[in-house]
């Protein structure tokens, strides 16, 4: 046997455990190795019931006395009590939808289970702890626990890892030296052994700060050396610094903020360089990205290049292809625009005329994308609201050029610090201001006893005039009682209220209606939207000064604030009334922190806090692997640190072709083996 083999190999394994491990991301015996258990059970520290607290973790030893299966509740869980005793005390244990447990647990027997203690009506429960029986013996161990699937134990676990135990000793050092000594790291091989065989706290200290540095430093010196390839392999387009921006800027109607005037030089430089731009602008909702876009497309189509706008909803199209006509118009530059909506014939006129040259920007859908779509000479693509896209679709567009210059617009805020690592300083701009004057938007969660009152306050503001968003899911999706949908919500409005002219826009709905709901909300000939996320990017409405969200906890943070940054775009007080259930904990969390800050950087930190980094804003979307160990959340100082060594080994070795390098190289080459594409 050895490192790479399969896991079938290992003595134990048949067909099932090597189908349930590949579920969890095991195929080899090194897979295994490097599954590191994501808690430990300190049995140093067995407690007796009567001494537990509410919020500890913590380890018990108790004998089952009572199983009771609870009868289905609305929402299909099926919870499973069952009552536990030591020689001080009972506690009542509780497992969530994991009701084939029963027949698992036995009356009678003693376990040990490891959990976390809540409580619950004034008295303690521990809540989906792990367990196994307890085998008689006093252990005086830290035991690793493992992430599990279906068809996997922890003592199948633990007895596996003890059997390639000798691998570890096979295992290559592949940082550098120096790195090891600068920052005090233990070895590799210590590491492994304590991350799983932990002797002692300290030791298994040690060992989680090796190996979260060994990724970190994997991620960090990866997506560094791909920007190293791209940025030196490709020789881009110098934009002429002849073009006076200074005129174009001056025909806004407002004067633009400092950081929007920052970022515009910032992707001016870029542009004039020889070097293809990549850059990401990064701006809250509101920050006025279209104005910096417009400014470099000013820029574009001055030097003689054509430039592509994608937008990921027609709606969001139509809005940037209307208020950037009109604004063009003034310097003879003309506009065009291409979605799946027009006619064949608009179609075929608009590709004519972007081929001949004559149309010099091109603003649309991801129609623009198709193959017929032909530039005479595209010089630089931009695309609004990033995450709304693939990053194949960027690149299908970038292929209609030259290896044209790219500037890619978000909302979507990564924490600062994480980004500024994350993409370095070289392509990441972020307009951290917003234009002035604008009001913070009042944020209230309500309880859904309180829908009658939301409504009535949002109704009081469209008697004076505003207009308002209702935003809820599609489609019922379980049968509990207080799920509204768009459908239903609207529907029940209207039977109520039939003197208030509400409207109805959700997804799927064709486009031809989706625009006339629009535009007539746009005229007031609507007072309330309801509709279900496709409103969520980018839609202008300044008149609209209440959003309401229901079922608020279906919604991420990041996504809650993209909703309610549609209010408080005009003069008027805005309000965004949540209106989720007050039970739900992380739904109670989400709205405090939106009740606390309209800034979304701060709530993209807490984001990350909140929901950890492997959900965080798809990742993987932004070239990111998967991370084992470290946490972008937690460990911003170790990846500072990081980003240091990450460009001295660089610097001296740009495409660590050296055969020193050639282990780590090989390391980052597995890491990032399932990553689509690695960039921005
Ligand atoms: P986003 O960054 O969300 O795409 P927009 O570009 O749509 O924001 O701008 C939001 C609104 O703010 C628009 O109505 C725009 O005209 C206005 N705006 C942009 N920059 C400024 C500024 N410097 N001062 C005043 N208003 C501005
Ligand atoms: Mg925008």
């Amino acid at each position: 046997m050895e490192l790479q083999s399969e896991i079938k190999n290992l003595k134990g394994i048949g067909p099932k455990k090597q189908a349930a491990l590949k579920k969890i991301g095991v195929s080899s015996i090194e897979d295994l190795l490097f599954l590191y258990p994501r808690d430990y059970e300190d049995r140093r520290n067995l407690k007796s019931i009567d001494l537990l607290k509410e919020g500890e973790n913590a380890v018990i030893c108790a004998k089952i006395q009572l199983i009771i299966k609870s009868r289905k509740n609305f929402g299909k869980k099926q919870i499973l009590r069952i009552l536990v005793e030591d020689s001080t005390g009972a506690i009542e244990i509780v497992f969530f939808q994991m009701t084939y447990l029963e027949k698992t647990l036995m009356r009678d027997q003693e376990y040990i289970f490891f959990g976390k203690i809540a409580s619950r009506n004034g008295r303690l429960q521990m809540i989906q702890p792990d367990f196994h029986i307890f085998e008689g013996k006093t252990e005086n161990q830290i035991l690793p626990i493992y992430p599990l699937t279906l068809g996997l134990t922890q003592k199948e676990l633990r007895k596996w890892q003890a059997a390639i135990k000798p691998f570890i000793a096979q295992l290559n050092e592949f940082l550098p030296e120096e790195i090891i000594k600068k920052n005090r790291l233990c070895s590799f091989t210590y590491a492994m052994m304590n991350i799983h065989f932990p002797q002692s706290p300290q030791k298994l200290k040690e060992a989680k700060f090796r190996l979260v540095f060994n990724e970190l430093f994997l991620l960090q010196t990866g997506l560094m050396l791909t920007k190293n390839c791209l940025t030196m392999q490709q020789k881009g387009i110098s934009f002429s610094d002849q073009i006076n921006v200074l005129d174009f800027i001056r025909s806004f109607p407002y004067s633009l903020t400092k950081a929007q005037l920052r970022v515009i030089s910032e992707i001016n430089k870029d542009m004039e360089s020889s070097h293809v731009m990549n850059r990401l602008v990064q701006g809250d909702v509101g920050s006025g990205k279209t104005a910096v876009a417009a400014v470099s497309i000013f820029k574009a189509v001055k030097s003689g290049f054509q430039v592509a706008m994608m937008a990921p909803t027609e709606l969001l199209a139509k809005q940037h292809y209307e208020g950037l006509k009109e604004q063009f118009n003034a310097f003879n530059v003309k506009v065009g625009f291409l979605s799946g909506s027009l006619t064949e014939k608009q179609k075929k006129q608009v590709l004519f005329e972007l081929e001949q040259g004559n149309i010099q920007l091109l603003i649309g859908t991801h129609a623009l994308i198709q193959k017929r779509v032909v530039f005479k000479n595209l010089g630089l693509v931009i695309t609004d609201e990033q995450h709304r896209f693939g990053v194949n679709q960027r690149t299908l567009l970038t292929e209609k050029g030259q290896h044209p210059d790219v500037l890619v617009m978000t909302a979507t805020p990564i924490p600062r610090t994480l980004a500024i690592i994350l993409y370095g300083d070289l392509d990441y701009s972020v307009i951290d201001e917003m234009p002035p004057g604008r009001k913070s938007i009042e944020t209230k969660a309500l309880s859904p006893m309180q829908r009658e009152q939301a409504y009535a306050f949002l109704i009081a503001e469209v008697k004076q005039g505003r207009q308002a968003y209702v935003v809820a899911p599609l489609i019922e999706e379980s049968e509990t009682m207080e799920c509204q949908s768009a459908v239903s919500a609207f529907e029940e409005f209207q039977i109520k209220y039939p003197q208030i002219r509400a409207g109805l826009l959700y997804g799927t709905m064709k486009q031809s209606e989706k625009d006339k709901i629009m535009q007539a909300f746009y005229e007031r000939e609507l007072d309330i939207l309801f509709a279900t996320v496709v409103i969520e990017v980018g839609i202008n409405v300044p008149n609209a000064t209440v959003m309401l969200i229901e079922n608020a906890e279906r919604f991420g943070l990041a996504q809650l604030h993209q909703l309610r940054g549609r209010v408080g775009r005009g003069t008027e007080r805005s309000y965004c009334l949540l209106i989720a259930d007050q039970k739900n904990e992380l739904a109670k969390e989400r709205a405090k922190i939106m009740a606390q800050s309209n800034d979304g950087f701060f709530i993209a930190e807490k984001d990350l806090k909140l929901r950890g980094p492997g959900e965080f804003f798809g990742m993987r979307q932004h070239g990111i692997p998967e991370l084992k160990i470290a946490d972008l959340g937690k460990h911003i100082r170790i990846l500072e640190t990081v980003k240091k060594e990450s460009i001295s080994i660089l610097e001296c070795d740009p495409f660590l072709k050296e055969p020193d390098h050639a282990l780590l190289r090989m390391k980052i080459e597995k890491m990032f083996e399932n990553v689509e594409n690695i960039g921005i």
